[in-house]
């Protein structure tokens, strides 16, 4: 062991406890800053599985696909509306805030003015 070593886990360990303390105020500061880092809004569009107009989240799947015998794996985004979201991820949905009927409403028509 050289001193070195010993200044660079003195140092670690300094960066351990600022860390700490960063992550304390990022969880006070959660309850205002959550709404702008929500990435899972719902969005107008068309049902990737049943096609109908409603509004959709984007869902992760993973996709294996074997060609020619070589596998090859990938990440493929679905867009799905309520009906069509796989059940699995109920936890999840409940995180997402709902909308109001008045943004629905909005949603619904900036759609058919074709601005989303
Ligand atoms: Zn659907």
């Amino acid at each position: 062991m050289s001193l070195f070593d010993n200044r660079f886990a003195s140092k670690n360990a300094a960066q351990a406890r600022a860390w700490a303390m960063n992550s304390e105020e990022r969880a006070r500061d959660n309850s205002s800053s959550q709404r702008r880092h929500e990435p899972a809004a719902p969005k107008m569009g068309i049902c990737d599985k049943c096609h109908k107009e409603a509004l959709l989240r984007s869902y992760r799947s993973r996709q294996t696909d074997v060609v020619d015998g070589a596998a090859s794996f990938g990440v493929v985004i679905k867009h799905l509306c309520e009906d069509c979201a796989p059940k699995s991820r109920r936890e999840k949905d409940a995180e997402v805030p709902q909308l109001s009927n008045k943004q629905v409403k909005n949603l619904m028509r900036s759609a058919k003015k074709g601005l989303l």
